[in-house]
């Protein structure tokens, strides 16, 4: 064996050995087991994300990419918007916000969420993106803004919730835990008359500083309401679908916006599940996912409504079946044909909107 070979034989032999050690006192040695995790609590906790807080762009950040369908990579429906050093919330399915709270994104200033509709994937974790923003260090109540019927969802959140806001109010002090911010306000989108708003209609709802925020109805039928929305931030924008069939309120109120984020069905896929539910004899599975086929969005179909709204980039999301990402970012773009940039959307996607530019970053939070 040459020196080198030599030197190279021993180095990596007391490597092993060193990282061999290392192994076993970190399962043996409770003193190094408390340094290891001491240093993970460390770096998690120094995390700062007070950047993406800076007033420089219109921002989204994706907390839930999914459907109802249960994924393992994705939440359901969640966006957090920041504009302003401001977080807005639009739509919070199960489990999407502990996505928020792990990526260390600052939510104490979060004032105002937007249902898109009641499907419980657009609703599910209201409850808990309310009380981890109050633990996070939330001292107003969130308002949350949907169609008619706000009210009971708001409401019956606010109920099943006030056992856990009174303990916690107890338990930490009013002047940790106030228990008036605990409590969820319902702001009803709806028109003059109270009726929801139906086929194009639409208004600006909120109006935040340079931020306005405008609900618009979508097709969701036999869903209504069903909203969409569109955030306008210093010349930037960005709009959501929400659930919906292709529909003229998107080219409408999507005019040349600069993001659509849209949802998508890869079609031939559910009915692909439904035909095998069925051939295997679950007529309930095959029933229901047949039933999806007819209130969604095809990606194909995405993309003309971007085009047709002179929209230039396209972030498909609500993707429904569920797959890897790899496979999706495959099933999801094919056969999409369209002007805009079309970017598959998955949990810990950032876009990024530069103000004065007509720039659009795509990254990813990292975790
Ligand atoms: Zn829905
Ligand atoms: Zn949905």
């Amino acid at each position: 064996m040459s020196r080198i070979g030599k030197i190279a034989f021993w180095g990596f032999g007391a490597a092993a050995i060193v990282a061999g050690l290392g192994i076993v006192a970190l399962r043996f040695v409770p003193a190094v087991q408390d340094f290891a995790v001491g240093r993970m609590i460390a770096q998690g906790m120094a995390i700062d994300r007070s950047g993406l807080m800076a007033d420089d762009a219109l921002r989204v950040i994706v907390c839930g990419s999914g459907s109802p369908m249960p994924d393992p990579n994705r939440a359901p429906s969640c966006y957090l918007v920041i504009a302003g050093g401001k977080t807005y919330l639009v739509d919070a399915g199960a489990g999407s916000f502990s996505r928020v709270v792990r990526w260390r994104i600052p939510v104490s200033g979060m004032a105002h969420v937007f249902l898109t509709h009641f499907h419980s994937d657009h609703i599910g974790d209201l409850g808990e993106a309310n009380m981890q923003s109050w633990a996070g260090g939330r001292r107003t109540p969130l308002t949350v803004h949907g169609g008619p019927g706000i009210e009971q969802v708001v409401g019956g959140f606010n109920m099943a919730y006030a056992p856990d806001s009174s303990y916690r109010t107890a338990h930490h002090t009013e002047a940790y835990m106030p228990i008036a911010a605990s409590v969820m306000q319902a702001s009803l989108m709806a028109n003059d008359d109270g009726t929801p708003f139906t086929g194009t209609q639409g208004r600006v709802v909120l109006t935040d500083g340079d931020l306005t925020v405008t609900a618009f109805a979508v097709d969701h039928a036999p869903i209504v309401p069903a909203y969409g929305y569109r955030f306008d931030y210093k010349g930037r924008s960005v709009v959501f679908s929400g659930d919906t069939v292709p529909t003229p309120s998107i080219s409408q109120f999507g005019a040349k916006a600069d993001v659509l984020i849209n949802e998508a069905m890869a079609m031939e896929v559910v009915d692909m599940m439904s035909q095998t539910a069925a051939e295997l004899g679950n007529d309930g599975l095959s029933h229901l996912l047949h039933d999806t086929l007819d209130y969604h969005t095809s990606p194909q179909d995405a993309a003309v409504m971007a085009d047709d709204a002179g929209i230039s980039h396209v972030v498909l999301s609500h993707l429904a079946p569920p797959m890897p990402q790899w496979i999706a970012e495959i099933m999801f773009t094919r056969n999409v044909s369209s002007k805009a940039e079309v970017h598959v959307a998955f949990d810990g996607m950032l876009i990024e909107l530069p103000l004065g530019s007509t720039e659009v970053r795509f990254s990813e939070i990292s975790r």
